[in-house]
């Protein structure tokens, strides 16, 4: 049945909004398939402005692989902003895709991204505006199945009531599964309807069906059962791993924004998974194990990437990008193909202790210097030992020093606060360590004008990490050590301006606490927040902490709980978690003990990398039938051949002197500094940060694919 366009509805309203533009699509490599040719139609959603959305990796990564397929269309759509949702209610648009700018509702499945919990409510937006219920129950027969993917699909009983299914882990395979599964039952005749295709995905694809599992609760308010309601429905539903990523090298077309993004670049993600240990981290535990690609593979995908976007930055992503175990053929081998043209390398992520002089030389060559962050995460060498970050203050001012030596004038330190065990102590050394930072600075670059800037926040807890059973600290407590930390950073008068500090409070934290460890009860809360007005609760001039914690108090009143028994309570070993159903690959035993180990009154046990060391058994590998796939080949990336005026968009031959195009009215390379999204504070001074923890999602996570980020 045709399906025609709203924009002829959507046209008049652009005039009346704030950056009309991000609503037009037409982006460089973004494509218009037949819609009538195609027997299963995907709209992949990341429920966030389009400056956030537009260059998340999973979106990308699914959108291409999709597209490739005969009769399988895939579009995107990102959430409105308020103005423009206004418009829509009162002029009957429904939500749409960038595309062909038909409704979403028009599509078999609608994905969705969840990068952080912040953005459960622009879903339920999403799902208004479109016309979908925003109960699965409600759902008929002619609405798309809704699918939720990226690290918080981990965890999506809060949002298990307003989803049709969820998938864990790397999407690249799963979702071309569940496709051919979608196909084979509409060319059957749709056997059994909704609930048949339902039932099919939940037993044969790989897909969390929430309605298939019954929860009961205790008097206490804790999970008492949990397990399927259906025949051959797994007890358990385990993640999605891709074990060669050198077999999906994508996106090979990055999508070129038509109006700001947080990121102006190509990302060329390295390696997949983590097994430093970090305790807090719930995007190294999930993702393990470690799988990276080959310096081959990521020299042809930059080539490509660079040639098919105009871009002329290349972010090597991965959780931390300087543990790929060739990181130094790597970025010697792009530096030499790109010397002497406007490309730029930056590594996203980077662990202290694995930045070198290399790097430092070869990331700066061209004379571009993009930012430099660093994550101790603790102020204190005792509070990195409880979180297994083994990085000494000592590596961390060696570092420091080798990047203000090699022209780095600023670099940017993130911490957490209210970590397990933590005292005022541990956040208070954080004050010493930005002047030692400073000192060492301007011993190390001979000048006087090197800064750096504390960025922290309040730690969450998230499932599936040894930290899921710690009592998360209370807002207060977090405060007044962010404000403490703040005075003692005021008061070194030596550093003058040199320390910049930007903090996010403790509030948004406990919102995002109840979001990340809630089970179905907190599905009350969040309908109710959204109902009272609740939309982009990530970012700051939108997010209301006095309008949750009204709703969490209404919503959960008749169940017994409340938002501190969601947040600040410790949970113990026998506690029935909410997602104990969900398989990481992780072995719960191996969890708990990582856990003690983290908190013994004797002092912290440390767990090396299992990347270099023997098996500690976390389980991942055996229960998932994965292995550990790293290691140095001592493969070299040689410069590419030079052709004059050669610059095709695939083969092998480029001329690495030419200028990358620009992309369309864009300027060329360093002279357009994306504006930064409104009340996401800048570095410098005292600045209030947004709520949704680091600032940006990395664009690593993807719609069903577990690829990067810094989940907390
Ligand atoms: S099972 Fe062993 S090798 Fe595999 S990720 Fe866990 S600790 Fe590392």
């Amino acid at each position: 049945m045709p399906v025609p366009s709203v924009y002829p509805l959507l046209e008049p309203l652009l005039p009346l909004v704030r950056k009309p533009v991000q609503y037009v699509g037409g982006e460089v490599n973004s494509v218009v398939k037949d819609w009538e040719a195609a027997a299963v139609r995907w709209a992949l959603m990341y429920p966030d402005a389009y400056e956030v959305g537009v260059p998340n990796q999973g979106i990308q990564i699914l959108y291409e692989i999709l597209n490739e397929r005969d009769g399988v269309l895939a579009e995107r759509s990102y959430s409105v902003w308020p103005d423009l949702e206004k418009l829509m209610r009162t002029h009957g648009v429904p939500q749409f895709t960038l595309e062909s700018h038909r409704p979403v509702r028009a599509f078999d499945v609608l994905g969705v991204s969840f990068a952080t919990e912040l953005c459960y409510t622009n879903l339920l937006t999403a799902l208004d505006l479109a016309g979908i219920p925003l109960n699965a129950a409600d759902r008929g027969e002619d609405d798309p199945l809704v699918i939720a993917g990226g690290h918080a699909a981990f965890n999506p009983e809060p949002v298990a009531e307003f989803l049709d299914g969820a998938v864990l882990g790397d999407g690249e395979q799963a979702v071309l599964a569940i496709t051919g599964l979608i196909r084979d039952w509409k060319q059957a005749g749709r056997p059994g309807g909704r609930d048949g295709l339902l039932l099919t995905l939940a037993t044969s694809g790989g897909v969390y069906v929430p309605r298939f599992y019954d929860v009961g609760y205790l008097p206490d308010g804790t999970i008492g059962s949990l397990r399927p309601n259906r025949p051959k429905v797994p007890r358990a539903v385990a993640k999605h791993t891709v074990t060669d990523l050198d077999s999906w090298p994508y996106p090979a077309k990055p999508l070129v924004p038509v109006a700001e993004s947080v990121h102006e670049r190509i990302s060329v993600e390295i390696f997949r998974g983590c097994t430093r240990g970090c305790r807090f981290c719930q995007a190294g535990m999930i993702t393990r194990p470690v799988r990276e690609r080959s310096v081959t593979t990521v020299g042809d995908m930059v080539e490509t990437g660079l040639n098919n976007s105009g871009f002329s930055e290349v972010g090597l992503l991965s959780l931390s990008s300087a543990d790929h175990s060739e990181i130094n053929e790597i970025v010697t081998g792009l530096a030499d193909r790109y010397e002497g043209t406007s490309t730029g390398l930056s590594l996203p992520s980077t662990r202290v202790d694995a930045f070198n002089i290399t790097l430092a030389e070869e990331l700066s060559r061209n004379g571009r210097r993009s930012g430099l962050t660093f994550a101790p995460e603790g102020g204190s060498d005792r509070i990195r030992k409880v979180i297994n970050k083994m990085v000494t203050e000592d590596d961390l001012i060696k570092t420091v020093s080798t990047a203000y030596a090699n022209g780095w004038r600023q670099v940017k330190l993130y911490f957490m606060c209210g970590l397990p065990t933590e005292t005022d102590e541990d956040v208070l050394a954080i004050a010493g360590l930005a002047h030692r930072v400073i000192e060492a600075g301007r011993a190390a670059s001979g000048r006087r004008d090197v800064r750096c800037t504390v960025s922290i926040g309040g730690f969450v807890p998230k499932p599936h990490t040894p930290f899921q059973w710690a009592a998360q600290c209370d807002d207060a407590t977090v405060d007044a050590r962010l404000s403490a930390l703040a005075g003692a950073l005021r008061a070194d008068r030596s550093c003058g301006k040199a320390i910049g500090y930007r903090y996010h409070d403790g509030r948004p934290s406990i919102v995002e606490g109840l979001l990340s460890r809630g089970d179905r009860r907190v599905a009350k809360v969040i309908r109710a927040a959204w109902a009272d007005g609740a939309r982009f609760d990530g970012w700051s001039e939108y997010f209301s902490f006095e309008r949750w914690e009204r709703c969490a108090a209404e919503a959960l009143a008749a169940d017994g709980v409340d938002l501190a028994w969601y947040t600040t309570r410790e949970r113990g070993y026998d506690e029935v978690l909410p997602w104990d159903h969900l398989d990481a690959g992780l072995d719960r035993d191996w969890l708990w003990e990582d856990w003690q180990a983290a908190i013994d009154p004797a002092g912290a046990a440390e767990v090396e990398d299992c990347r270099w060391t023997p098996c500690f058994e976390c389980g991942v590998c055996p229960a998932m039938g994965t292995e550990i796939e790293a290691g140095p080949t001592g493969a070299k990336l040689l410069p590419l051949t030079v052709v004059a005026g050669s610059s095709g968009a695939t083969g092998a031959v480029a001329s690495p002197g030419a200028s990358p195009a620009t992309p369309a009215g864009r300027g060329q390379a360093g002279g357009v500094t994306p504006a930064t999204p409104a009340g996401r504070g800048q570095a410098g001074g005292v600045t209030p940060a947004t709520p949704a923890g680091r600032g940006q999602a990395d664009p690593g996570e993807s719609v069903l694919t577990s690829v990067a980020g810094r989940a907390r």
